[in-house]
């Protein structure tokens, strides 16, 4: 069967899919106006727990798995909520993968799309948006259009990621995908101070290698002022050795030593899934006894975030905290995107006015000219995200937002953006300012008069 790309997949799957379409079309349908809206997905990767009341559920499990991977054209037509970990365990099977594959297995590519997802490959092919080629999508309106940069939907093809699920939701994307080798051979590279360290950044955006390693993938870990790594991969016919770090080894210390490393493809992807970077800490799983003990198969960002989830809910750290006469402690969990030039001022400011480590620092830059009007990266610039996650004690008097609104100001001064999957504290006049309010109200009017979706500044914001 060809499907709507004209590639030949299986009919079974194409079937199963345009039913889904159907059914989520007339579900849609039957909300009543006026009702909240809520895609009923088992994982989620946002960090915003406010509860948020009543709302319809809509059914997208018909949209969870990849209906055809092409090897010809390198390219694969993917339902929407599908896993990156299903979406990588379907095109490694090709040697194949997608151009960026975020590390966190249940992202899914529609929510990396919308939500902008970015890992080590993001410096050489950019965000995963950009090797989008075609999207369907229900919009708020309760149409489905397919979407590409040169259609009469362009504009909501491009002012799609960073919305949140606001404009519609993505059931199936066309997306293209790389060849990849067996291995990948990692060095990490030292340095002493946040300047070195982000004139080594720029050094392999200019040449794509640094040290004579080739830079397939780059990202680092600051632990502290003095010292951080750029680990630096390249793909690998073969291994002199292969380490494994889903068992009792923890990614993250090994940065510090040995320099060099190996991972198979697969091992590499996942890297920081099994420790959820080093946010596993507080559950004991990277103590040496409670690992043993600890199951394999639960050993994933997924089993965190739902004890995470649970903690929130029923407020138990924060009642212990209350209980030992402890301070009252505010989540800086973020993502947000320095121009290269201005990160080690970042990494200054954040070391003496919120001290978290150790932080994640991924280079990435536009894979092309394009641009995308709701999160507007400047074409040829080199950015860093630096991600960091965690709670810190509020000082006596302060309140929710104290950390939050420092960062959120000084990544405003240095010429950067946040990503919006945690809290945020913007105004609405300085949210629009940085977010395109005029080009979003355009599309909102466009493909969702009715305003049957929530809109970006109350989802991320004011948490609804
Ligand atoms: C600790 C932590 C670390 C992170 N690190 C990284 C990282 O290193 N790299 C990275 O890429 N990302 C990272 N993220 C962010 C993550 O990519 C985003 O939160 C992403 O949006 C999550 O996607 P999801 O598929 O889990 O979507 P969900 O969490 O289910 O949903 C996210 C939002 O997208 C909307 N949405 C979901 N699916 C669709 C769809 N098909 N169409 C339209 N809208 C949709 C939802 O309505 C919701 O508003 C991190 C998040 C956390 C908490």
């Amino acid at each position: 069967m060809t499907d709507v790309t004209g590639m030949t997949g299986s009919d079974a799957p194409m079937a199963d899919y345009r039913a889904g379409v159907a059914r989520l079309q007339r579900a849609y349908a039957a909300i009543p106006p006026g009702s909240p809206v809520r895609l009923a997905k088992r994982t989620s990767n946002l960090f915003r727990f406010r509860d948020a009341g009543p709302s319809a559920q809509l059914d997208v499990s018909a949209f969870a798995r990849v209906l055809c991977v092409d090897p010809g054209s390198r390219t694969a037509f993917v339902g929407g909520m599908t896993t990156y970990e299903d979406l990588a365990d379907a095109t490694l099977r090709h040697g194949l993968m997608p151009l960026v594959v975020p590390q966190l297995k249940t992202i899914t590519l529609g929510g990396a799309v919308t939500g902008l997802g970015i890992e080590s490959t993001s410096l050489r092919s950019g965000m995963p948006h950009e090797s989008v080629t075609e999207m369907e999508i229900l919009t708020g309106d309760g149409r489905v259009v397919t979407a590409s940069d040169t259609n009469e939907h362009a504009a909501l093809y491009r002012g799609f990621p960073n919305s949140y699920g606001t404009l519609g939701y993505a059931l199936a994307l066309t997306i293209e995908l790389e060849p990849v080798s067996p291995f990948v051979h990692l060095r990490h590279f030292r340095f002493d101070t946040p300047e070195a360290c982000m004139e080594a950044v720029a050094q392999i955006a200019r040449d794509g290698s640094l040290g004579g390693h080739r830079a397939d993938f780059v990202d680092g870990t600051a632990f502290s002022l003095d010292e951080m790594y750029l680990t630096v991969g390249a793909f690998s016919d073969v291994a002199p050795w292969l380490s494994d770090y889903t068992r009792e080894r923890v990614y993250y210390r090994s940065i510090r030593g040995p320099k060099e490393d190996f991972l198979t493809i697969g091992d590499y992807l996942w890297r920081w899934d099994t420790d959820w970077f080093w946010c596993s800490r507080p559950f004991g799983v990277q103590n040496p006894v409670i690992r043993r003990a600890w199951p394999r198969r639960y050993r994933r960002s997924d089993t965190y975030r739902k004890l995470v989830a649970l903690d929130r809910r029923y407020r138990l750290s924060a009642a212990l905290n209350a209980r030992r006469g402890r301070p009252p402690h505010e989540d800086v969990i973020q993502d947000v995107e320095i121009p290269v030039e201005r990160g080690a001022e970042f990494l200054r400011f954040f070391a003496g006015r919120v001290g978290m480590s150790p932080v994640w620092m991924c280079p990435l830059r536009l894979r092309g000219e394009r641009t995308w009007p709701l999160y507007p990266l400047r074409p040829g610039q080199a950015y860093v995200n630096f991600g960091f996650w965690g709670t810190v004690a509020l000082p006596p008097g302060a309140a929710d937002g104290h950390y939050n609104r420092q960062v959120e100001d000084q990544v405003t001064a240095l010429g950067g953006h946040k990503g919006l999957y945690s809290t945020s504290f913007y105004t609405e006049q300085e949210f629009w300012a940085l977010y395109n309010g005029t080009e979003y109200a355009a599309l909102k009017r466009d493909y969702d008069p009715e305003g049957r979706l929530a809109g970006l500044y109350e989802k991320c914001v004011r948490g609804k």
